[in-house]
């Protein structure tokens, strides 16, 4: 299996998929992990443009540790649009990766750049099939089923289906952890401990399921990508 997970910014897909990155590769599945923005105003203090390097620098050792091959960004923070330009580079992210599965952001979830990243990330996953849309790539011929990751915090998002990741809590949080600048501006701006957050809500969704930790998942239902199995290990 090929698994393009797509994320707005470096550390969510951190946050809400990384165990099942983590449960996929155990599987032998090839990881794509890409960020659409590139992380520049996510700071009081570093400046926008080493902020961006630092945290490019934080996306690449986390995807390491999956082996994963980390993609993007597109765009500054806060400056990700539904526009051509921007559509052409998610619809190559799909025709290099080819995936037969992909996740991203719920399209309800609680800030622009996420929802827009799910907006793209649909439209680009259908686009990039269409020999007649023209890219820098061919195109890729499989509309591939589409999995929406949790929202932040878990508000407002039933999930339908679940991943036991007891098992890989260990590295989602070294995951998390690589993101160091966040883990930094966070408690000392926020008082808010990133790895206990992501604790919280993965010890939550499993409460759900009967679990000790789970990531919660819901298939994008439409026409064109339901499978009769179940996708998620
Ligand atoms: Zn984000």
């Amino acid at each position: 299996m090929r698994i393009l997970a797509v994320g707005a910014h470096p550390d969510d897909l951190e946050i809400l998929c990384a165990g099942t990155l983590a449960k996929f590769k155990k599987d032998g599945a090839k990881i794509f992990m890409a960020h659409l923005c590139n992380g520049n105003k996510g700071h009081f203090e570093i400046p926008a443009v080493p902020l961006a390097r630092m945290r490019d620098k934080e996306a690449r050792n986390s995807a390491r540790i999956l082996e994963a091959e980390c993609l993007g960004p597109v765009a500054a923070d806060l400056e990700l649009y539904r526009n051509k330009p921007t559509m052409d580079k998610v619809i190559d992210i799909v025709r290099k990766t080819k995936p037969d599965l992909i996740i991203t952001h719920s399209p309800d979830d609680y800030m622009c750049d996420h929802t827009v990243t799910s907006q793209l990330v649909v439209d680009a996953s259908f686009m990039a099939s269409l020999p007649n849309y023209k890219t820098k790539r061919s195109n890729y011929v499989s509309v591939t089923p589409l999995y929406f990751m949790d929202t932040v915090n878990g508000i407002n998002f039933q999930p339908t289906e679940y991943v036991d990741i007891t098992e890989f809590m260990e590295i989602k949080e070294r995951m998390l952890l690589c993101h160091i600048s966040q883990a930094k501006w966070l408690k000392e701006h926020d008082h808010l401990d990133y790895v206990e957050l992501m604790r919280k809500v993965a010890s939550f969704r499993g409460l759900q399921c009967g679990v000790e930790f789970a990531e919660g998942f819901r298939l994008h239902y439409v026409s064109g990508r339901i499978k009769p199995a179940r996708l998620l290990p």
